[in-house]
């Protein structure tokens, strides 16, 4: 079992999902269901939640993070915008940055997602850098460089030595949501491949560095993806939003 800096992570991506009362129910059963289990949990519900799942959350070891959140570093006239400090003081220690969901829909482009990447470290929470290749670019075979790319538009910008306080999640496009998965040596090839490129530069930080993937995880595949050397966890998305599966999947990893 991984353990220290890689002890595994769980992390639930709610997305546009759930009213107050369903969240709050699915939040007491993840809360009691995960109590006795060693891996780390996060829950990033969407924002207008955030202070009440903070609040629910209280005095259990589950942590709280964001889905996305402005390269705004200051205040200003940004409307509908939310700022990495205001995600602190909801009681964020996580956000999201460069889902494929906010590249393909919102313009998030790799500068937008760098930039984000550094408003997260300016407040003081931990990016979960999200990069992954469609399945046209994977059919190209150009997985890799697609993916190394994504990684190095945030090297360039914030250094190396920023992965410290980061988190990557591996998530190929055409394995969210849509019910197929990469196999366990697809996703432990590319999540290789990242640690590589983060090592060429500083094996200290490339070792202790949690790669996670996400792309249809679920109770039943999270063991044979998480027992992949490089694979520190997950980023799950449909399945974090039934209590049942979700706590399936962190107890696979926390064994
Ligand atoms: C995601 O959106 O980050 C995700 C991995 O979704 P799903 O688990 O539903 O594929």
């Amino acid at each position: 079992m991984k353990t220290g800096l890689r002890a595994p992570l769980i992390a639930g991506n709610w997305k546009m999902h759930g009213a107050l009362a369903e969240s709050h129910a699915l939040v007491e059963a993840v809360r009691d269901g995960a109590a006795s289990m060693s891996a780390r949990v996060l829950l990033c519900p969407p924002s207008v939640y955030l202070t009440s799942v903070a609040g629910w959350l209280q005095g259990s070891r589950i942590a709280l993070g964001a889905q996305d959140l402005s390269e705004q570093t200051g205040s200003g006239a940004f409307t509908g915008e939310i700022s990495g400090r205001m995600l602190k003081d909801a009681g964020c220690e996580y956000v999201i940055v460069g889902h494929s969901e906010r590249r393909a829909l919102f313009g998030d482009t790799d500068a937008r997602v760098a930039a984000k990447f550094l408003a997260a470290q300016f407040a003081g929470l931990v990016p979960i850098l999200c990069v992954g290749e469609t399945l046209e670019q994977r059919e190209q075979g150009r997985t890799q460089a697609v993916v190394s790319g994504q990684v190095q538009a945030v090297l360039d910008a914030a250094g190396v030595d920023a992965l410290e306080q980061a988190v990557i999640a591996y998530e190929p496009v055409w394995a969210i949501g849509t019910g197929l998965t990469a196999s366990p040596v697809q996703a432990q090839e590319v999540h290789a491949m990242i640690r590589a490129m983060v090592a060429a530069l500083n094996d200290t930080i490339a070792s202790g560095l949690t790669v996670l993937y996400g792309g249809s995880v679920k109770g039943g595949n999270a063991g044979e993806l998480l027992a992949m050397d490089d694979i520190d966890g997950g980023l799950i998305g449909g399945a974090s939003l039934k209590a049942d599966e979700f706590l399936a999947i962190c107890g696979a990893a926390s064994i």
